[in-house]
């Protein structure tokens, strides 16, 4: 008997474990995958809760197989602080050909000591992977002969979905991303054909987010409604406080507006208490002009735009903001300010076809119908 019982203890012990096991399996935990990419171990789950403190990490987490049975890889680093406190999210390349929130997250990255830091930082680059690789704005999936995905209509995705970006967005979203965040900044610029100023798109009406997006010193933040599947609007829903940032133009890193947000993504560690030091300069330093609604400004005919402002200028009702030529040279339309404002957003290429965006100037737009949310802009456009 007395052998038996350090047996049966062993065994009580030994299935305690395996159902601690089980039941941690449910719940997020970090998943490694056992391979080796590049010299970072891969991931296909993440819990921040799981890494060392006072450490960077790095890894490359799982995304959705390809058609070839390989995956894409996103890569990871996290900036685990040396004591507890709120996780921040930093994303790009949710659209692949915006370029300028790669360089500004890994410059906001190499500034943390997380030896000094109370909570987390997560950086996320190449979201959608295929689209990156491309220097596009979607994903290129293959069935149907070929179709083009855009991966910020798609959250919060879908891991039983019917496409591999559905697929890939709830698995980023539901392994890494909801899991590890308690606020985000999800950093985007125009795409291409097309140029913003340093922008926000933020829901103003709540005070959490109001307070991150006056935090930066940039030209112009838009309350908004925001789009349905959007990162930001799926986050939101999910309780995190969520800001979409436009860093200027696509393709290229934007050496005036990336350190505007270097500087405000630093205000909002500080403000949450990740990191030390006093707050820089802000929404209310910069004079940022703050809207509530656009107003598109849209060719009537093909032809080739000549523009009468650039960003951010301030129009007047009546203002002549571009004119448009055929190929003979002829003017075949002339384009006016409804509104005061500023101009936001511009067509940067020549060439345009009818129905399109020449520019969206912001506004703010007394209508209670915009109050407290924000005007919602037009679907379709793809600006963001
Ligand atoms: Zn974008």
């Amino acid at each position: 008997m007395h052998i038996m019982k350090p047996i049966a203890q062993a065994l009580a012990a030994s299935s305690a474990t395996a159902v601690l096991l089980l039941a941690t399996a449910a719940n997020a935990q970090t998943v490694y995958t056992g391979d080796i990419i590049q010299g970072k171990q891969v991931i296909s789950q993440l819990d921040v809760k799981d890494l060392e403190p006072g450490k960077k990490h790095h890894f490359f987490f799982q995304g959705v197989q390809m058609g070839s049975g390989q995956h894409w890889y996103l890569p990871v680093v996290v900036a685990k602080g040396a004591k507890p406190g709120k996780r921040i999210l930093l994303i790009s390349g949710v659209h692949g050909d915006e370029l300028s929130p790669v360089d500004a997250v890994q410059r906001v990255m190499a500034q943390l000591d997380p030896a000094k830091m109370s909570g987390t930082v997560l950086a996320v680059y190449d979201v959608s992977r295929p689209a990156m690789e491309g220097t596009t704005r979607k994903w290129p999936a293959a069935q149907q002969g070929g179709t083009l995905i855009d991966l910020n209509r798609v959250w919060p995705g879908n891991e039983d979905g019917n496409s591999a970006p559905a697929r890939h967005a709830g698995l980023v979203f539901n392994r890494l991303l909801k899991p590890n965040a308690d606020y985000a900044l999800d950093n985007h610029t125009a795409g291409t054909g097309g140029d913003f100023t340093a922008f926000i798109f933020a829901k103003m009406d709540q005070p959490e987010i109001r307070a991150m997006a006056e935090l930066f010193p940039i030209e112009q933040i838009k309350n908004d409604p925001g789009y349905a599947g959007t990162l930001e609007t799926a986050l939101v829903k999910a309780g995190i406080p969520t800001l979409t940032t436009e860093l200027g133009g696509p393709r290229s890193f934007d050496r005036r507006i990336v350190p505007m947000f270097v500087e405000g993504t630093l205000n909002v560690l500080k403000h949450h208490g990740v990191i030390e030091g006093s707050i820089g300069r802000t929404a209310a330093v910069a004079d940022t002009f703050i809207g509530n609604a656009f107003s598109p400004v849209r060719a009537t005919h093909g032809g080739f735009l000549e523009l009468k402002v650039d960003l951010p200028d301030t129009v007047v009702p009546g203002q002549q903001v571009a004119i448009q030529r055929n190929s003979f040279g002829e003017i075949v339309a002339e384009y006016h300010s409804e509104v005061t404002g500023q101009v936001s957003w511009l067509h940067r290429d020549a060439m345009i076809e009818p129905g399109r965006l020449v520019m969206e100037i912001l506004y703010y737009n007394p209508d209670p119908a915009c109050e407290p949310e924000g005007c919602p802009s037009e679907a379709g456009d793809y600006i963001e």
